[in-house]
């Protein structure tokens, strides 16, 4: 009898650049299509993460070289002490705010500029769009978000922030026309965008199994640059926030810098072949 011993390819973690806060896993006020979070049924769960936390991992991580603290979700701003956060953060290094927009209007980007100018580090926001088309982005996101986001565009610029649009490729086009579409909606709004302000993520469903070969060598993930934590420890990255399977530890004082690439969402890295929560600091900080 002959035993097939299956060996799941592994990423180790070569610097901890990026530190992903999951400052909720659950609240959002919105329901993507797309979404990799398994929402429940009830809303305004309250599964904040800690300050206690946020504090203790900042003074654990304090000998590692991090440049951009990245404050998620579910939506990050629905965090009671979101603000707290922020500067907490911010007095470390930047802090990039991934967001959908909805909560961002002209008071909030005025009382961000302000939180920054007290700060030495920067602002940086990712807000998200899945289409150029109003009802086709609607319709996977949800109704209005569309022009919540051109909105929440506007005010930021206003106070000179040059905020990234992630767009998940869910419809599946060209990245040649869906990038010239979205530059073309994002100028509308005043905003005088450069090729870097747009990234494009392609989708993948995690339901289904990838019948392409994975060719795992140099793979640019995120967990080869950064490490998640949540209320409940350490993870590979945010699509693993909280799953057994990509669990490092509970704390920064002793966690594993190993990934076993083993789940339906390390195809969606794959096939972007760069970071997909991560973004390149050197386009957006002065
Ligand atoms: S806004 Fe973000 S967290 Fe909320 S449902 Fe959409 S993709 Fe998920
Ligand atoms: S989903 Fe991506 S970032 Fe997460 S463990 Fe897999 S390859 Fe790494």
């Amino acid at each position: 009898m002959t035993t097939t011993i299956l060996k799941a390819p592994t990423c180790t973690m070569v610097n901890l650049e990026n530190l992903f806060i999951e400052m909720t896993a659950k609240n959002c006020n919105q329901r993507c299509k797309h979404c990799y979070i398994d929402f429940p049924i009830t809303k305004n769960v309250k599964d904040f993460i800690q300050i206690e936390t946020v504090q203790k991992t900042l003074s654990d991580t304090g000998n590692e070289n991090i440049r951009c603290i990245y404050l998620t979700g579910a939506e990050p701003m629905t965090h009671p002490d979101f603000n707290k956060i922020l500067r907490m953060c911010l007095k470390k290094t930047n802090v990039c705010i991934v967001t959908n927009g909805t909560f961002i209007n002209e008071k909030k980007s005025r009382f961000l500029k302000k939180v920054q100018d007290e700060s030495d580090n920067e602002i940086i926001f990712e807000l998200s769009l899945a289409h150029y088309d109003e009802n086709k982005n609607d319709e996977v996101r949800s109704r209005g978000s569309y022009r919540q986001v051109l909105h929440a565009i506007k005010h930021l610029i206003k106070y000179d922030f040059n905020p990234i649009i992630t767009v998940m490729n869910y419809y599946k086009e060209s990245h040649a026309v869906l990038h010239k579409n979205i530059t073309d909606i994002i100028k509308s709004t005043g905003y005088d965008i450069n090729e870097h302000s747009i990234q494009i993520n392609e989708y993948f469903d995690k339901n289904k199994i990838s019948e392409e070969p994975t060719l795992y060598d140099d793979i640019n993930c995120d967990c080869k640059y950064g490490r998640t934590v949540t209320s409940n420890g350490i993870y590979t990255c945010m699509f693993l926030a909280n799953d057994y399977r990509g669990r490092c530890g509970s704390d920064f004082t002793d966690y594993s810098r190993r990934a076993i690439l083993e789940s339906p969402y390390c195809n969606t890295c794959l096939k972007n072949k760069r970071q997909v929560f991560a973004i390149n600091l050197s386009d957006f900080t002065h």
